[in-house]
Parts: C-alpha cells; structure tokens; sequence
C-alpha cells in the first residue's frame, strides 16, 4: 500500500527515522578510507601522538565539515596519514562494520583505494587481508571490497594495481571501480584496464556523471563496458542518455547528500533523483564518504521522502534495488531480495 507524504508526517520525524534505522538495507557506493566511523578516527590519530589542534571527537567532527573541494582533497590526505600500519586498517574496518551492523545495513559494496598506501610503502595483498580481517568481526554484514584504481594516476598504474589486486581477489574483491578526476582522466584512458579486468572476472564500475557531464557517463558505458555507474547524477543533462539508461536498466549509484556537500547539484531540492525514479532508471542511494559529509543511509532515504514525496514503498523499492544491482550471484541475491521483503513487509 502506498502511504502519502502526508500520512508519513503525522507519524512525526522519531517515528520515521525507527523505521529508516529498522528496516534491512543494502549500499553499494561507498568509499572506506571515508567512512571511518569519528570515534576510530579519533583513537588513530591518538595513536600517532594526537593533534593539538583536535582536542576532541567533536572537534575531529568540526574539522571534517565539508567546505569546498580542494579542502575536502587536503583532509583526504591529511587522515590518511593516520593509516600507517596494517592493523591500522583492521581496527578501521572492525569500527566500520560494527557501524554498518548499527544502522541495519545488512550487504555493503565498498570501494577501497589501496595506491595511494602503496606509495606508502604497504603491499596491496597484505592491506586487503588486514581489511578483510577487520570486516570479518561483524558476520551480521556481509562486505564486499571493490578496488579502486583511482584515474589521477594513469592507465598504466592502474593496471599494475589491477594485476596485483588479482592476486589475491578472493578475499572478496567483486570489482573494480574508478575514482578521481573525472575531467583530467576521462574513461577513455583506460578501456585496455576494464577489458583486462573483465578476463580476469572483476565486474565493474566507473565514476561519472559527478563532476563532468553525460559524455563522461557515455564513455564509461562505450568506453570502459561498466555494469554500473558510479553517482551519474549529471546524466538527465541529456535526454537520449537517460533514455538508455532505462532501456538497458544500467544502474546508478546515486549519492544524493554527497552532490550536495560537494556542490555538483545547489540544493536537495534540486537533485533530480525524483525526476530519474519516476523515468524508471534503476537507481541505488548510497552514502559516498559518511565521514567527511556527516551523511547516513537514512539521512538519505529521509532527505528523498522530506524533500522530494518518496512513499515508504518508494523506499521499499530502491532498498531491493540496491540489492538486485549488487554483485552477488543470483542465488545469493535472490536469498536477500525474499530476506529484505519478508522484513520490509
Ligand atoms: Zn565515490
């Protein structure tokens, strides 16, 4: 049954974030360096001498406040510094889950950008078995890693981080995904990275649509072949896009706070997610980087209903989307799919 918006409210905003924390859901668009849970950030940043500038969590909050993109890039690189060791990066991935298990996200795609701790001096097999060893604390969730390649370094890195992240992809890596720049380094540097790591059974996934337009979407799916697309929220720019994107349900993963922090999109308002939903484009809501924008999956799903009507069906919907666009193998997906509608009933 379908619940008007009005219906929803008189129930009061408590009643609807139980409900948003309650219900089983299910991300696929969001980066672990960038959702350390403050108070695991925090015990890090302690463990590497503390900064006295920060005397508290609620002053690590202040910091990470999202002002603009080039202060947003200086902090990316400021917490990893933080990073430094192996166990580093389970104890992070411990607090990640746990806080995923907290919010009732029950199935996780997540990327992970192992290059820029390489130029660290760690080994990309070891930081993923550290990582894997810290999500496996929490068995109520179920993560899997997708590596990012990160186009601000070239194809030709790309593929040597391709080549060794295969080494060792049964740690549950799924796939592969392209974060950065997305103006500098367009998918058409690096369809010889996608098409070798298809051979190699990676699915895959490309940034675009974030912050360049729909040519940049069309080179993911032309260039790159990707199943999904990673934000595409540019992509109603163009119509004749759109319009394939329903015709061949390729996915998005939308970020709807994120384009708002990062100033892609002016105001929720704004967003077009509403416009995409009712078109019939098969669209996923993720968080993107929780730490840095203050964002949870249900201030997303409550943005969508408070701002733009969404029903509790609506929800309903993209919930299970989440999980038919997911990676998993069918049999697998169609467990959760009957899990997630049984609970959401
Ligand atoms: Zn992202």
């Amino acid at each position: 049954m379908t619940e008007s918006r009005a219906e929803l409210g008189q129930r009061g905003d408590e009643d609807l974030t139980d409900w948003l924390v309650r219900i089983p859901k299910a991300e696929l668009h969001l980066h672990l360096e960038g959702a350390i849970p403050l108070d695991a950030m925090w015990e890090l940043i302690q463990k590497y001498g503390g900064d006295p500038s920060l005397p508290s969590v609620e002053a690590l909050a202040e910091r990470f406040q999202f002002r603009d993109f080039p202060h947003f890039l200086q902090l990316w690189i400021w917490k990893n510094q933080f990073l430094r060791e192996y166990e580093d990066f389970t104890y992070m991935s411990q607090a990640f889950a746990r806080c995923l298990a907290q919010q009732n996200i029950r199935y996780a795609e997540v990327f992970f950008s192992p290059v820029r701790f390489v130029d660290e001096g760690l080994e990309i097999p070891r930081l993923f078995e550290s990582i894997r060893a810290g999500l496996s604390s929490t068995p109520e969730v179920e993560v899997a890693l997708i590596a990012d390649l990160v186009r601000d370094y070239g194809p030709d890195r790309a593929l040597g981080t391709l080549r060794d992240v295969n080494e060792i992809k049964d740690d549950g890596i799924f796939g592969i995904g392209l974060g950065g720049g997305e103006h500098n380094f367009p998918p058409e540097l690096f369809p010889t990275v996608y098409r070798e790591a298809r051979e190699m059974g990676f699915r895959t996934t490309a940034h675009a649509g974030e912050a360049a337009g729909p040519p940049s979407v069309w080179g993911a799916i032309h260039e790159l072949g990707v199943e999904r697309i990673g934000h595409g929220a540019r992509s109603g720019e163009d119509e004749t896009l759109l319009d394939y994107l329903v015709e061949h349900q390729i996915p998005l993963e939308l970020c709807p706070i994120s384009n708002i922090k990062t100033g892609v999109i002016d105001s929720i308002e704004q967003h077009p997610v509403r416009r995409y939903f009712d078109k019939g484009v098969l669209l996923t809501i993720n968080t993107d980087d929780p730490m840095m924008f203050g964002n949870s999956l249900v201030d997303e799903y409550r943005a969508l209903i408070e701002v733009h009507g969404f029903t509790k069906d609506d929800v309903k919907t993209l919930i299970l989307n989440a999980v038919k666009a997911s990676w998993l193998s069918d049999e697998r997906k169609e467990q959760l799919v009957g899990e997630f509608a049984a609970e959401l009933e």
